[in-house]
Formats: structure tokens, sequence, C-alpha cells
């Protein structure tokens, strides 16, 4: 009698529906051990990771609420147990450190030796065999032997594969990576039938409207749902495997809530109720409307279910699944009425700072009204969505001529730069529109999208709040961009990158002192490409640091050989781009270097640009500051650009701004740039910052700075961007006054 009776149902009213919608009616029953008892009372927290894409197991839709056939388990379960669990994001290389159970896996993939204690399965399913309601229909499906010599859909590193091969060896099976690609050649007759587990399958049919599909027969195989325990918890599985045996392998009440499908109710049960009806009218009333209750919520649950896959919840537009759905039944619609079919990539401008600044509750008041807006300006034939943050998409179908998709555009751009009034303030943005038509500009709804994305990048650039039609250019920019992305990792691996030095002057004592290095890339094709052509796109792609990792490293190099062979005191600058702040560890991690290889103070200069001052995070301060105290200068590059402030660069401890070419180019005497450059220099000094000059071309642009009092120069004049070996050559002492431009005249 060491057993203790442990009643959890005493907390479950009888008959009571809970907002799950759960009927917890039954009287639950389980014993624990002391030991398992003593074990729940000092465990405070039980994490348990659960994935998100695995409908209707377990998944999240919205990014914040996961839900499924699992997830009500662990609801009752936390129920019936008193315990508490936190749910964390499941990831391929889960760590005991980072969750106690995983919440579902399958019995094909019960391998994680760090959570080898399973408790009872809770679900189990048949495979089903699922066929096209009317391509083959000439045999009819019965079996796994139907199947013979016919090609059949089946989810690669599926469980039931080497059950098949080995039973059914002369099933031609074609392997899938994804459900979708599955239906796909279910609906193009690639395949036959498509083989997979009932209870997901039948799931995302209803979901995702799939009417073609029919499920034809059942095989012989299971697959079974249970929860993994970490290997040194084994209290914790024995309690868990008491819980899931009492609420039993697929408990009805949990099932018929994600069970779609409206079947016909069980005839045995029927003739139950109608035995209970003559002998029980009452007490079936009161079931009656018990079931009644309980099927209002299941229609309630999957009409939810429906709506969340395919709308947004905050603008109620359909989201980006459904517009790929419309999309292509417009196309269809298209090819029948020979109209053209329009489509709007809409991005709004300056969204991010409202965003940001006034937060994102008055953000997401914003979208809603701007949804209206841009839903006001189409008609009620044409789709409007949400593709994602501030991106919108229309679909104007029906359409006659490219002039009326104009003037549509012009009206959503009118109604959009009118200001939007948000709890008694007001706020301005405009948008970029970018257009494709269709069949004009391609037939596949992907491509489409993607070239009104490229349009719409089109806009932006050419000054936003306009519209664009997607052209032959911006098809051949794009062209070119995937081939340059494309060969990008090659040139890592070739080692194609190298640097070029461009010579900085003392321009008080003619001399030259520092250099910046700029990067170029031998690309083995297209011959040297400038970084104005490839940083951008390392930028968007996150190469960016691998690329600054290199130019650090080999600055470095370069660094010591011109100290050994001319000017110990010579300094090198690097351009960093903003990006590369995104990963501080990088540049903390050139910090070590330096400090570990001893390269002495003010050797190093780092280029910046203004922005990543403006409103910099915790990292970025503390990143400047590290690289600081290893004696690593700063430089702000492009001055007078942005925002230019120079009081505000005090703060960050800058040591040089180097003055935007735009501004030199320009320079005559007592213009306005030149009282700008004076003004400039003047006021750095008094903040005891120095400058250099960019772009100098011009012996008298030289000789104005000069008069100015800037301290150094760089520029065509001087000397342009050069490999090492060139600079090495200028470097020495008896030829340094024969560089360009530098002799005195
Ligand atoms: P930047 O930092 O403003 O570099 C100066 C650019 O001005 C260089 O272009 C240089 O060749 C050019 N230039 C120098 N003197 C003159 C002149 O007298 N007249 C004119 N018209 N131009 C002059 P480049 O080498 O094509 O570099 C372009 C930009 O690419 C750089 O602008 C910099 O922002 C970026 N960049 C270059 N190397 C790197 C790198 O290693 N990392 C990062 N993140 N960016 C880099
Ligand atoms: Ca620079
Ligand atoms: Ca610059």
């Amino acid at each position: 009698m060491l057993c203790l009776f442990f009643c959890a149902a005493n907390a479950l009213a009888e008959e009571n529906i809970q907002s799950d919608g759960i009927n917890y009616s039954q009287k639950i029953n389980i014993r624990l051990t002391p030991n398992e008892q003593a074990w729940l009372k000092k465990t405070k927290k039980v994490t348990v990771a659960v994935k998100d894409g695995w409908m209707p197991i377990e998944f999240d839709l919205e990014g914040n609420h996961h839900q499924g056939l699992s997830i009500d388990y662990l609801n009752r379960l936390e129920k019936l147990l008193n315990i508490n669990f936190t749910l964390v994001n499941y990831t391929e290389n889960i760590q005991p450190g980072q969750a106690d159970i995983i919440s579902a896996v399958s019995n094909y993939n019960l391998k994680n030796p760090d959570y080898h204690l399973i408790p009872q399965p809770f679900l189990t399913f048949p495979y089903a065999i699922y066929t096209h309601k009317n391509i083959g229909s000439n045999k009819k499906i019965t079996s796994l032997e139907d199947l013979n010599n016919l090609n059949v859909a089946i989810f690669k590193n599926g469980p039931v594969i080497q059950e098949i091969h080995k039973n059914y060896p002369k099933i031609k099976l074609v392997y899938v990576d994804i459900a979708d690609e599955a239906f796909e050649k279910l609906k193009a007759g690639a395949v036959v039938a498509y083989i997979g587990n009932e209870m997901i399958v039948d799931y995302n049919i209803i979901v995702n409207r799939l009417d073609f599909v029919e499920k034809s027969a059942f095989t012989p195989f299971t697959s079974t749902v249970s929860m993994a325990v970490r290997k040194d918890l084994p209290e914790l599985a024995s309690i868990l495997d008491k819980g899931l045996i009492a609420l039993g392998q697929n408990n009805k009440d949990i099932i018929d809530k994600w069970k779609i499908t409206d079947r016909a109710d069980n005839p045995i049960t029927t003739l139950l109720l109608s035995s209970l009806l003559i002998i029980f009218s009452f007490v079936l009333f009161r079931f009656y409307r018990l079931k009644q209750k309980i099927k209002k919520q299941k229609a309630e649950t999957q009409k939810q279910i429906w709506y969340q896959a395919n709308y947004d919840h905050l603008t109620k537009l359909p989201n980006r699944y459904l517009l790929q759905n419309r999309l292509q039944q417009s196309i269809k619609k298209a090819d029948r009425s020979k109209l053209l079919i329009g489509i709007l990539f809409i991005d709004l401008d300056n969204f991010k700072k409202v965003n940001d600044k006034s937060g994102h509750s008055i953000g997401d008041k914003l979208l809603i009204e701007a949804a209206e807006r841009i839903g006001n300006c189409v008609r009620t034939v044409d789709t409007t969505a949400r593709f994602g943050g501030d991106e919108f998409i229309v679909i104007l179908n029906d359409m006659k001529e490219l002039s009326s998709l104009e003037s549509t555009c012009q009206s959503i751009l009118n109604k959009l730069e009118q200001p939007f009034s948000i709890d008694n303030d007001e706020y301005y943005v405009t948008a970029s529109i970018g257009i494709t038509t269709y069949p004009n500009d391609g037939h596949q709804a992907e491509a489409l999208l993607s070239y009104a994305d490229q349009a719409m990048f089109e806009a932006k650039k050419l000054g936003r709040n306009r519209f664009q039609f997607f052209t032959q250019s911006i098809q051949a920019a794009l062209l070119n961009k995937l081939a340059i992305t494309g060969d990008i990792r090659e040139a890592f691996l070739q080692k194609q990158f190298v640097l070029y030095y461009q010579p900085i002057v003392d321009l008080k004592n003619p001399t030259i002192i520092k250099a910046e290095a700029l990067v170029r890339w031998n690309h083995p094709v297209r011959g040297v490409i400038n970084p104005v052509e490839f940083i951008p796109l390392m930028e968007e792609t996150g190469l960016i640091s691998e690329l600054g990792n290199w130019v650090f490293s080999q600055a470095l190099r370069d660094l010591a050989l011109i100290k050994e062979n001319s000017n110990a005191e010579f300094q090198l600058s690097i351009n960093v781009s903003p990006y590369q702040f995104n990963k501080p560890a990088d540049l903390l991690k050139w910090a070590e270097t330096i400090k570990e290889l001893g390269i002495p103070q003010h050797s190093l200069t780092i280029e910046i640009t203004e922005g990543l001052l403006l409103e910099p995070s915790n990292a970025v301060i503390n990143t400047i500051s590290t690289l600081k105290k290893v004696g690593v200068e700063f430089s702000i590059d492009d001055f007078g650009t942005g925002y230019s402030a120079l009081a505000y660069l005090k703060k960050f401890d800058i040591d040089y701004v180097k003055i935007d070419r735009s501004f030199i180019h320009n320079l005559e005497p007592l213009n306005y740039d030149a009282v700008l450059c004076e003004a400039i220099i003047e006021m750095a000094h008094k903040l005891g910052i120095k400058i250099i000059a960019e772009g100098i071309e011009t012996v008298l642009q030289k000789e104005l700075l000069t008069q100015f009092e800037c301290d150094y120069g760089q520029g065509f004049l001087f000397a342009e961007p050069e490999p090492l070996s060139e600079l090495l050559k200028r470097l020495k002492p008896e030829l340094i006054l024969l560089v360009r431009g530098m002799a005195s005249h």
C-alpha cells in the first residue's frame, strides 16, 4: 500500500466543456509512487520542445501560439498531473539543457540518445493510399497490391519506405520532400497515388482545399507518435507514461477537435442513443446539448484554423499563401478571357522609421489603415493581400489596357501619402509600387511576383513615392545580380579577391603616411569588378562578414610588409559595412587578434558611415569601444551625404572625418562648397577631429583644401587605388616626391 491514490478528477467538473473545446467529463484516476510524487513536488518547471510546422500534430501559425494534438495532450497532462509545462521551440539538434521533453516524435524517428525515455505513444494512425478523383479512375485502388508497377509518391526519409520496399517491391516509389510536392505530382498525373499518414494528409486536404484528392484505401502500416524524455529523468518519463495511459491513445475528444472531415455517426452509437432516448430522455437531452456544443465548437475551431492558414491576422487580408492560390486562379481565368492581369507590389516607404520610433502598436494601426486605403482603390473582383511586413500585393483582374493600371497605382499613391491619424498624432508614409502584367512579363505566378518585387525596388531607387513597370533592363540587372551572387562563393574558394591601396597624403608636409584598402574582385570572365557591384549583394546575403574578415587579415599581412619596408608608423584604413556590425563577434575577434599580434597603436583605421552611429545599439557601441581600446582609430566615411552632425560624432570619440568627394568635386574659391568645407574643417578641429578630403582630382582643389588647413587628402590627383607592389614602390623615400601632384607648384 505504498502507492498513494492520486486523483485529479476533482478539479474537473463533470460535463464541463473547457475553453479548449475538450470535454473533461470523465473521471480520470492515476496512481503515482511516492518517488514520483516527490519528484513532481520538487520540480518547478518542466520544459517541452515543440515543433512549429507539423499540422495538425503541432504547429504555430502566428509565431507565438502553438496548437495541435500534442499541445492538447500537454494541456490535459498539466491539469491531470498538476504540473506546469513551459514550451520552447524544437530545433534539429536540441540539447538536454534546452528541454526536458520533446513533445512529439514518430516511432520511426526515436533516435535521439539524449531523449531515449519513451512513454506510451499517444497517437497512432494508419498509412492510407490517396489518389486523384478523376485521373486513373479506370482502375480502382483498394490495396497496396493494386499499386504494383505504378508510380507512387512517398515522403522521402519517410518511415514506411523500408516496409514497402520489402513487402511490395513492385511499387515504383517516387520520393518527395514535402506533401505539397506529392499533391502536385498527383495533380499532374506523374504518380497515381500518394501514401501518407491519414491524420496528417486528411488535415492537409481540407486546409489546403485539395478537392481533387481522395482516400482510396488503407495500408497495413501505422505510425505512432510519442513524447521523448531526457535520459536522466526517469521519474518524469514514468509519470508521463501513467498520465498518457490515463488519457488514452487517440483520445477521442482531442482527435475529434482536430478532425476536420465530418464523418457520419457510428451506427452503434446511434442505436445506443435511441435506446437511451426511450429510457432516459432527460439524460439524452443533456447529452444532446453537450454534443451540439462540442460540434459547434469543433466547427468554429475548423473555421478558425482555415482562416489562420489563409488570412493575415493583423489586416484581415489574404496572406501570401492564399495570394498564390488566387493568382493561379486569375491566370487560368485570363487565359480564357484573353484579358490582362496587373500585379502590383506595394512597399511602404518610411514605414520602418515610424515603427521603430513610435512603437509597434502605432505601426500595426498604420498597416491596418494602409490595407484599407489600398483596398478602397481597387474593385471587388481584385485581390489585395498582405505579402509580409509592410508589403502588399494587388492582383488586378480583367484589365484591358495598361493605362488603367497606371491610374489605379496613382490613386493608391495619392491615398497613402495622406497623413495617418493614429492616437491623436499624425504619421506620414508614401509607397513604392512595382508592376508586372500577365501574360506580357511572364507565365509563372512565382516569377511574376519576383519581377514585381524587382520593379518595386527600381521605384525605390528612382526616389520612392512612385510606380515602375517591370522592364527588360530591370530583368537584365536581375540576371546580372543572380549571376554575380552565384559566383561569389566560388570567388572565396578560388581566392579571387585582392586588396588595392589608395595613398592618403599629409597635406601639410607632403608625404604618404596612410592608405585606404579597397577591395577588387578578379573575376575569371568579367575581369576586375569594382566593389559597388558586389558589396551591396554581399550585404543582402550576409556574405559581407566573410569578406570583411578576409579584408582584415589581408590588410594586417600587407601592413606588416609596408612597415618592414618603409615607414614603421604607416597606417592602413579598411572599410567596414554597417551589416558587419550584425555579427559583432567577428569584429570583437579582430580586437583579440590585434592584441595577440601586438600590432602597434594607430596602425589601423576603420571607416564606417554616419548611419551606424545614429541610433546605435549597445552591441555597436561596445564593439567600437573594444576596438578603440586596442588602438584602432575610427573614421567617418562619405561625410556630408548623411546627417552630418559633427558634434554628435564626438560622443563616440571619432578620430577622422572624410569629406565626401561630391563636395570636393565642385570646389572653387568662395563658392558654396568651399565655404562648407572650410566650416566643417574648422569645427572638426575645435572638436579634436582630423579631416581627410576624398576625391581630390585637381591642383586647385588641393590648394584650396591646404589653405583651409585640411589635414589629409586622397584622390586621383595623387594616385588611384593600386596593388600593394605599386604602393611599396611609391613608399621608397627617394621616389616619394615624384608622386603626382605632391611636389609644390
Ligand atoms: P569609399 O570608401 O568612398 O572609397 C572611395 C572610392 O572613391 C573608391 O572607389 C575610390 O576608387 C574612389 N576614388 C578615390 N579617389 C577618387 C577620385 O579622385 N575621383 C573619383 N571619382 N573617385 C575616387 P571604389 O574602390 O570603387 O570603392 C567604392 C566603395 O566600395 C567604397 O567607397 C567603399 O564604400 C566600398 N568598399 C571598397 N572596399 C571595401 C571593403 O573592403 N569593404 C567594404 N565594406 N566596403 C568596401
Ligand atoms: Ca572608404
Ligand atoms: Ca568615401
